[in-house]
């Protein structure tokens, strides 16, 4: 493989800034290496604050509506109201990271395993029409990272264990990169390859549009973020949802660590 000239006179074609270009891998361009990483604790409100609203510094997607924000869309265009932020703000940001459990090397292109990988990236490449995403190949570079797995069994409201295909886990951490603290999102996603290909891709982009800031979801089945999935797959963004997602973009983001409590 060459080697890239230290200067070049301008950015070889992966590195423009192009979202409609397909998933981008580019090893670190916008996506440097986490150096240190450690949990973000909410702190605690402060005396005499009087009672808060419960928020969290962990989201899993489990099945659970939020409901404590009080105006949504009267038309019906959005679910903004259920979406639950966590104790430090939106977990937006102006792009994302991402990184895809590679294939076990010699894979043949018609086995489970690339056929779970085809799903997932046709899940993500319809989130980059609405994001800047990038691809990495390290998963230290990511903010997300999706593996192929089955989510471990859940307790449900009702305490019995429940089987599910896909899971999102989010943890606010503080974390180094390029010498520099700042608090990220990181979201741990769960695709289970024991399903068809439009069941994954279905299942990958519903638990990536938890990933990527909506924690919450719709009570309408034909939403990539209905609440519970249908016989037929989702398998495109609905108005709602494009909707619901450019509402998030326009709230704040995590604000930045050493930020005073407010
Ligand atoms: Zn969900």
């Amino acid at each position: 493989m060459p080697f890239l000239p230290l200067a070049s006179p301008e950015p070889p074609p992966l590195l423009r800034n192009d979202s409609r270009a397909g998933v981008r891998q580019n090893p670190s361009f916008g996506c440097p290496i986490q150096q240190q990483s450690r949990p973000w604790i909410a702190p605690e409100p402060g005396a005499g604050a009087g009672p808060t609203p419960r928020q969290v510094d962990r989201l899993v997607d489990e099945g659970a509506k939020a409901s404590h924000l009080p105006d949504g869309d009267a038309a019906g265009g959005d679910y903004r109201q259920h979406l639950k932020p966590t104790a430090a703000g939106w977990p937006v940001r102006p792009s994302w990271c991402v990184w895809i459990e590679p294939l076990a090397s010699a894979t043949p292109a018609s086995s489970f395993e690339a056929r779970w990988q085809r799903a997932v990236e046709a899940a993500l490449a319809t989130w980059q029409g609405e994001l800047s995403i990038q691809r990495v190949a390290t998963s230290d570079q990511a903010q997300v990272r999706l593996w192929r797995r089955r989510p471990p069994l859940q307790s449900g409201p009702d305490g019995r264990l429940r089987a599910s295909h896909g899971r999102a886990l989010l943890e606010l951490r503080q974390v180094q990169r390029l010498g520099q603290w700042q608090l990220e999102p990181q979201v741990e996603v769960l695709i289970s390859p024991g399903q068809r290909p439009e069941a994954i891709q279905a299942t990958s982009l519903h638990e990536l549009g938890h990933a990527f800031g909506l924690w919450g979801h719709s009570d309408q089945s034909g939403d990539v973020m209905a609440v519970s999935p249908t016989a037929k797959p989702v398998l495109a963004l609905s108005a709602r949802d494009r909707a619901t997602l450019r509402w998030l973009l326009r709230q704040p983001g995590l604000r930045p660590v050493g930020a005073p409590d407010y």
